[in-house]
């Protein structure tokens, strides 16, 4: 790669990182193509209502069904995608396809809220609200169906932008939700101007109560009261155990998510999982969240 000369000569010059550059370069090539030939699948992993003990809804995850590496995991493509631009056509197809699936739920009975996760990188791109509008128009699926996740850090990026955007989503009726809270460094004063109506806690204030219980209890706690008194829900995201399950049921929180509840599941499965949990005497759903 480092050869020639010019403007467009690659001036990398150690092994690793350019086999990281070639890596990246392969990738977004082939994402591009993965896209376009439908090689992008969701698995959706279920969101338990605290109160009522019901499923309802889920997280729509994307992954790469790949045709040599197999199912490839978003942390592996991802990050490149919004470095190249390429996580905005990779976004659309995800918000197309999460909706229409979510209709499809919804015309066999079973009533999900469906959350997508939306990157920094869309804000700038101005077609964001555009690209949501198209989506629920294209499947007819009611704007309260749809919830949109956006990470602490992103909205920390470019405040301003974040909210005059999210305020415009909710004019349109989806609702927004703040991914990851906790991970990052955002300020509080920020988070009180986003209009957002869902707080997930990140895993690791979860995970945290297995080496520093008390601790962490007091700081989901906090995050608790804090969202509780701006308006907000919040969501346990990474509940492994059901110490924990029970834990953040107790710290007041309205949802968990993870792995003891349920994991990502492609979406062929949830309707029987969601069978299984009546025959085991668990509601499978509830029609509104709240
Ligand atoms: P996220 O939005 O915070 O999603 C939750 C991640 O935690 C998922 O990983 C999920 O499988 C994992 N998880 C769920 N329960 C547990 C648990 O109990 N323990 C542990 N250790 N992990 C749990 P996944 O599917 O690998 O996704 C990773 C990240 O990739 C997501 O984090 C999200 O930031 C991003 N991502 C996934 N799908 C999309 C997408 O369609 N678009 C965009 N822009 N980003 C996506
Ligand atoms: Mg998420
Ligand atoms: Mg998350
Ligand atoms: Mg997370």
């Amino acid at each position: 790669a480092a050869k020639g000369a010019g403007r467009n000569r690659v001036r990398v010059f150690h092994p690793d990182l350019r086999w990281a550059v070639e890596q990246k370069v392969l990738v977004a090539g082939e994402l591009r193509e993965a896209i376009e030939t439908g090689q992008l699948v969701l698995h959706y992993q279920p969101i338990q209502h605290l109160l009522s003990g019901e499923v309802s809804g889920a997280e729509a995850l994307v992954r790469w069904q790949h045709p040599e590496r197999g199912l490839v995991m978003p942390g592996d493509f991802i990050p490149v995608a919004e470095q190249n631009g390429l996580v905005v056509p990779l976004t659309r197809w995800v918000l197309q396809e999460a909706t229409r699936q979510t209709a499809a739920w919804e015309r066999a009975g079973v009533p999900m809220v469906t959350a997508v996760n939306i990157s920094a990188a869309h804000f700038g791109t101005g077609t964001l609200v555009a690209d949501v509008h198209d989506a629920l128009a294209a499947s007819g699926l009611a704007p309260e169906r749809l919830v949109l996740e956006l990470t602490e850090t992103s909205v920390a990026e470019d405040p301003v932008r974040a909210a005059a955007q999210f305020a415009q989503l909710r004019v349109t009726g989806v609702e927004v939700s703040i991914d990851d809270f906790g991970s990052g460094f955002s300020s509080l004063s920020q988070l009180v101007s986003i209009p957002a109506g869902i707080l997930k806690l990140d895993r690791s204030l979860v995970a945290g109560t297995e080496t520093r219980r008390s601790e962490s209890a007091a700081a989901i706690a906090a995050v608790v009261g804090l969202a509780t008194a701006c308006g907000m829900r919040s969501l346990a995201e990474g509940v492994e155990t059901a110490d924990q399950l029970t834990l953040v049921r107790e710290l007041g929180c309205t949802f968990a998510q993870g792995h003891h509840i349920a994991r990502p599941m492609p979406a062929a499965d949830l309707l029987s999982y969601l069978e299984g949990r009546r025959l085991t005497g668990r509601r499978p759903v509830r029609l509104r969240i709240g």
